[in-house]
């Protein structure tokens, strides 16, 4: 099993560099994982050399948890862990050959909270097409039910409410491929959401939300 704290490493994905073509050419994510999460992973690493107290804790406790070190590293840390959670949690996100629509209990919400599948869709795009250069937007459940948010950078939601779903809109995410039309990008990313993944976290979320 893959080691949840220091020295982080940087797992192959769950499927193939070429297997999200025609949607996500296989440029674009070979560059996404082989350097752009490598960087964060190696920078993450390099800081936390430093730290003995901090090589134990999970990407998620490394972002939240206040610490006594100089503001300088901590601002790195957090970025950093956010930068490597953010990446792994976004490529999770996609799969080839998944299904095109949710089902079951999450289907249903969607619907609910929404409308229905299009409006929430809809109202995702609108949401990542409305952040003003890099970041991402995210659907979560939390006390409210379901909602979308938006993050700039590498701040992420995680340890403040359960992230269901994500959307890397920084520019390196689809440049090579849709240029600067970051529109062509998400209607493309739509078909190779990984339906499954998200169905399994709004369960766990739900489980979860119940226990409070
Ligand atoms: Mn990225």
């Amino acid at each position: 099993a893959l080691k949840k704290h220091y020295p982080f490493e940087n797992a192959p994905l769950a499927y193939a560099y070429d297997a999200l073509e025609p949607y996500i050419d296989e440029k674009t994510m070979q560059l996404h994982h082989e350097r752009h999460l490598k960087t964060y992973i190696d920078n993450l690493n390099s800081i936390l050399k430093k730290y003995p107290q901090f090589q134990t804790l999970t990407l998620e406790q490394l972002i939240h948890t206040t610490r006594q070190v100089p503001e300088k590293d901590c601002i790195a840390i957090a970025r950093n862990a956010g930068g490597v959670y953010n990446h792994q949690f976004f490529f999770n996100g996609m799969c080839p050959d998944g299904k095109k629509a949710p089902s079951g209990a999450l289907a249903v919400d969607i619907n609910r909270r929404f409308g229905s599948l299009n409006a929430f869709r809809e109202k995702f795009t609108e949401m990542a097409l409305s952040v003003f250069g890099s970041g991402y937007v995210w659907l979560f459940n939390g006390k409210q039910g379901l909602c979308l948010v938006t993050t700039a950078n590498q701040e992420t939601p995680v340890g403040v409410v359960m992230p269901l779903l994500s959307l890397d809109v920084w520019e390196h995410a689809y440049y090579l491929k849709h240029y600067n039309k970051r529109v062509d990008y998400i209607n493309d990313w739509w078909n190779v959401v990984n339906w499954d993944l998200v169905e399994q976290k709004y369960g766990c979320s739900c489980v979860s939300l119940r226990g409070k």
